[in-house]
């Protein structure tokens, strides 16, 4: 008998330890489809959304290299309402073509488990939680997630509680959630043998 394939969907605040369960799960055998570095892709120099940025924005939002200007997009968007719309008009179908030929390519090489990574799925609404059969929520508490992201970064409390505060609460996450896992007062041996436990659910 195939196997199934399943569409998972990885998400969890900054700081949660989502980008190291997805390291995990792709030791196990999982595809990961980074949904960031596609959209950060796209809009790097050559990026496939840049003649349309150009078009659309002029030549003040692109940077000397040919990426787009990302503080001159957030001082346009700032100022002007209709601007992110738009951007998101030209990312969006892109991020959906690029993500759906790299899981394609997954499926090909014979990979049954796609785990697509998505800081903002719960902010994305159903426009992610469409495309995939399950959710996992990384989760810890938001002292633990401040204090993870200011030892790797540098940041300060304040600026890290900013970004905390553009995404969505822990309780909205988790909400969304199909499953948790709950990366707290853990070891890395210990968090990996919890992902084992779930992995095994979709047959890696
Ligand atoms: P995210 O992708 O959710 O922002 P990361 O996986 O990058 O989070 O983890 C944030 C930081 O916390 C990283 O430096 C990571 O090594 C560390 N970290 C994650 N989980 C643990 C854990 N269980 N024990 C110790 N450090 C952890």
């Amino acid at each position: 008998m195939t196997q199934r394939t399943w569409r998972i969907g990885l998400t969890g605040g900054i700081g949660s330890g989502k980008s190291t369960v997805a390291g995990f799960l792709a030791r196990r055998g999982a595809a990961i489809i980074d949904a960031d570095a596609i959209s950060r892709s796209l809009t790097a120099p050559g990026g496939r959304a840049m003649a349309d940025i150009a078009h659309t924005f002029g030549k003040a939002l692109l940077s000397p290299d040919g990426a787009m200007d990302r503080q001159a997009m957030r001082e346009r968007i700032f100022r002007d309402s209709q601007a992110k719309r738009q951007l998101e008009q030209i990312v969006h179908p892109l991020v959906s073509q690029i993500t759906a030929e790299q899981a394609q390519a997954a499926m090909q090489n014979g990979h049954r488990v796609l785990v697509f990574d998505v800081p903002l799925l719960v902010e994305s609404g159903e426009r992610w939680r469409k495309q995939v059969d399950r959710v996992i929520v990384v989760d810890c508490d938001t002292e633990t997630q401040t204090q993870r992201v200011m030892a790797r970064s540098g940041l300060v409390s304040a600026e890290v509680a900013r970004i905390m505060a553009q995404q969505a609460s822990r309780s909205q996450r988790l909400a969304c959630a199909d499953a948790i896992l709950v990366n707290q007062g853990l070891s890395f041996d210990d968090l990996d043998a919890q992902v084992a436990q779930l992995a095994a659910d979709f047959g890696l």
